[in-house]
């Protein structure tokens, strides 16, 4: 899938290719196939060993695809680079400065959120690359949403309650609300929002509460 608003000589989108949160040198060049054939972009893959923390990778053009050992967050001010961040409910959020030609990439589930992870990429975007957010944009992947995000009283209490919703029995935290407000104030004006829920009736997305934790995994990719 992708989404609205992608900037000319950049790649982004989301795919339910089959993963199950481990890519190899092979997956990864297919990918990357796919990136030079549809956006015209040549790139090495980049993704992280996922762990819910708040570590920031920055990433320089290689040759081929690598892994770190343990980030949630990339970020590159390089070309031929693509991001690629694992998700089955948590939110992906990716941004671009075309201006400024810097991209990045974040895994935030609740515990990301709540540790402000997209903050964090903002702060070393803004110390170690020419990142300004009035020429970015950001966008909002396929996660779990408020609909279904139904979490206990020790989860809601981590965010600013006008993000939790109390009209059911279980709380429901809205995180994407929650990350567009970060952004928005941050300076980053344009945040276009996939709307799509992983977890809803009918979703073509994996989702780790649908289909537990033999299900696949989601990946957001991103390229310059
Ligand atoms: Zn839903």
């Amino acid at each position: 899938m992708i989404p609205r608003d992608v900037p000319k000589g950049f790649a982004l989108f989301y795919t339910t290719f089959d993963i199950d949160g481990r890519l190899n040198e092979e997956k990864a060049r297919k990918m990357m196939d796919f990136v030079r054939e549809r956006f015209g972009v040549e790139a090495a893959l980049h993704t992280c060993t996922q762990v819910h923390g708040v570590t920031v990778t920055r990433v320089q053009t290689a040759q081929s695809w690598s892994e770190c050992d343990s980030c949630d967050a990339l970020l590159s001010d390089e070309r031929n680079v693509a991001l690629g961040i694992k998700v089955a409910d948590c939110l992906p959020v990716t941004m671009i400065d075309s201006a400024h030609s810097v991209v990045a990439n974040i895994h935030s589930g609740w515990r990301g959120a709540a540790s402000q992870i997209t903050a964090l990429t903002i702060d070393k975007l803004e110390r170690e690359t020419a990142f300004e957010a009035a020429s970015a944009t950001a966008w909002l992947g396929p996660s779990i949403r408020s609909c279904c995000f139904e979490v206990g009283e020790e989860v809601a209490i981590q965010f600013p309650q006008k993000f939790v919703e109390r009209t059911k029995a279980k709380p429901h935290v809205d995180l994407v609300s929650f990350t567009a407000h970060v952004l928005e104030s941050r300076g980053i004006q344009r945040v276009v929002d996939t709307g799509l829920c992983t977890r809803c009736e009918g979703s073509i997305f994996h989702s780790y509460r649908r289909d537990g934790k033999t299900g696949g995994r989601n990946l957001a990719v991103v390229a310059q």
